[in-house]
Formats: C-alpha cells, structure tokens, sequence
C-alpha cells in the first residue's frame, strides 16, 4: 500500500486568510451553532460503529464530546438532528457556510482548484495509475464543483458529479459554460434522492470529499454502496480527531475551524478504517496531512493581537517557515487533522 505524507501550507495560506481576519464574526456564528446544537436530543450511538457511548466527556467552545471506547471515534454527545442540519447549512447561518466555500469569480475559483483540488486528483492519478482517467466516477457532495473541474482539466473521460445545494450547482454550471465544458455534469440531487442515485449508478469510482462527515446517516450512504457492485473504488477525505482538537479546546476566544459547527463528530484512522472495513472496503492508498501548526500558529496570532501583543505576533512571523516541518511530525505519524484515503473492495 502506499502512504503519502505531508503538503506544504503554503498552497493555501493566502485562501485561509479569512480564518485570520473574520475570527470575530466565525466565533459568534460558531457559538450560536453551538448552542442550537446542545440542544439537540442526547447522542446515545458511536456515529461511527454503532455501539453505546459513554457519558465520559470533554468540552470544546462549551460543547460536549466524548470518545468511543471501541473504536475511538469522536463524537458530540447531541445528535446532528434534521433541525440542526437545517440551521447549519441551510438558514442564514448556512447561507455564510456555502458562502466560505463558493469563490465569487472565476479567477478565484481557478486559484482554489489548482491549490487545493488538483492536487487531490493527482493523488488520485498516482494511486489507481493513469488508466483511472478512463473508469467512470461520480463525485458525491460536490459543493461548487471544484474536483469535477479539477478532474475536467486532466483530462478524465467519465466524471460527473452530484450536489443538493441548488446555488452551488448552478455556481458551477456557470464555470463549466465558461470554460466550454458540459454544465450538465453536475446535476442538483436533493439530500433525499442521494442514496437512491448511489444505489442506480454504473460509475466504479465514487468520490467523498469532505462528505461523509457531513452525513446524517454515513453508514447507510456506505451500506448502500457496498451492495452497488459496479463501484470498486471509493476515495475519501474526513477531518480527524488530531493535534487542532487539543489546540481548539485551549483557545477559548478563536474559532474552531475543526471540530464544531457543522463537524459533530471526528474519525480516528481506526475508528474509519474499521468503518469502511464493515463495509466491504480496505485501504489502497493513503495522504496523511493537515492543518494543525497552521491552526496553532493562527491561534497565537490572533490572540497576541488581541491582547495589543504585536511583538509577539511579529516573533511568530520569524517562525513561520518552520510550519511544515513541524507538521511533518504530526503527518508522518497519522496524527494530522485529515486524510485522504482510496479504499478498495474486499
Ligand atoms: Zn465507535
């Protein structure tokens, strides 16, 4: 198998930005998502494997969270209930969620992509070999588009996607038309109609980027997969309980970018491996990488700057260039706060 470590920070500083400068306003929407989510009723399964978790607990920007005992999954002890859902993608609240992620022009969609998404297709590329741009794929949860253009630009034959929010889709329609590309290769599939079009496609490979988590039921989504036969590959990304968590629950006066709002629960490589494995998929290849010294450095800056520290904020600056090599040690060793991982069928 091969395993993957590491990505330089430095390809998505500048896109970050806003997590430095907006911390203020991320709080107050985060705390608020917070709250509503508290209030949901009482979590009584691991969202991962299902069995009974305990009322041991940690708390985080005043949430609740607790770890299971057998596969280590982390999970917030309220339920990610329709209602919740609704607030966080939907309502006004939701509204600034999609805005984070949707690039106002093309220029800066073209910016994301190539630092972001491309080289998730180039990993892609070079785990499956470079027959993988003939296989059919359907990306689930494509947000904007942004691997399906990503994909579109090296060339792959067969890749269409899928997407529930409608300003999104069209977002992309918009981009794909632009560039002389079928719009209609991402169509507007509401939450409801997801599992049914995983169950009825022909593609071989299915794509999660950033998805799974999201899902209110992720086992029925891998359930319903396991029994389509035609998708052998599924490649994934998740945000994990890492390194940020720890520097999350210290800093009491930043935003979470990691675990809250809408991340209720966080996988562990065991607690996703074993997920997949009761499923019918093992891992094929793997990209351990994340974001963690970047969120303890953006910690640090922001609250030096709001304690009128600005030396130290300028120390801070000196070091920097140290943040991948730091981060090369939480990576190499899976502790990072994501993965990417293709998983094969058994
Ligand atoms: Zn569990």
């Amino acid at each position: 198998m091969k395993i993957k470590y590491g990505k330089s920070f430095k390809d998505i500083f500048e896109i970050k930005q806003s997590f430095f400068v907006q911390n203020d306003e991320f709080l107050k929407r985060q705390n608020y998502v917070g709250k509503v989510y508290s209030k949901q009723i009482r979590r009584k399964k691991c969202k991962a494997c299902n069995s009974k978790i305990t009322n041991e607990f940690f708390t985080s920007h005043n949430v609740k969270y607790t770890i299971c005992k057998k596969c280590s999954h982390l999970n917030g002890l309220y339920e990610d209930s329709n209602k919740f859902c609704d607030v966080v993608y939907n309502k006004s609240i939701g509204q600034n969620y999609a805005d984070r992620y949707f690039a106002k022009n093309l220029k800066l969609f073209e910016s994301r992509k190539n630092n972001i998404y491309k080289p998730k297709v180039e990993f892609l590329i070079n785990s499956l070999g470079k027959s993988v741009k003939k296989k059919s794929i359907l990306d689930i949860g494509a947000g904007s588009g942004y691997l399906l253009s990503a994909f579109l630009d090296q060339n792959f034959k067969k890749v269409e996607a899928i997407e529930p929010s409608d300003k999104q889709v069209n977002f992309c329609k918009e981009v794909l038309t632009k560039k002389n590309q079928e719009p209609d290769l991402i169509k507007k599939i509401s939450i409801d109609e997801t599992l049914d079009y995983v169950k009825n496609t022909e593609s071989e490979v299915v794509t999660m980027i950033g998805v799974l988590e999201h899902l209110n039921y992720p086992r029925e989504m891998l359930s319903v997969i396991n029994k389509n036969l035609s998708i052998k590959y599924i490649y994934l990304s998740v945000p994990l309980f890492s390194f940020s968590v720890l520097i999350e629950s210290c800093f009491t006066n930043i935003h979470n970018r990691h675990l809250g709002g809408s991340h209720t629960h966080l996988f562990t490589e065991k607690s996703l491996k074993k997920l997949l494995l009761n499923y019918g998929f093992k891992p094929f290849s793997e990209w351990w990488f994340g974001t963690d010294f970047m969120d303890l450095f953006r910690s640090i800056d922001v609250t030096s700057k709001k304690n009128n520290n600005f030396l130290l904020s300028d120390k801070l600056k000196d070091m920097y260039e140290l943040i991948d090599e730091f981060q090369k040690v939480i990576d190499k060793n899976k502790l990072s706060s994501e993965v990417h991982i293709v998983f094969k069928r058994k």
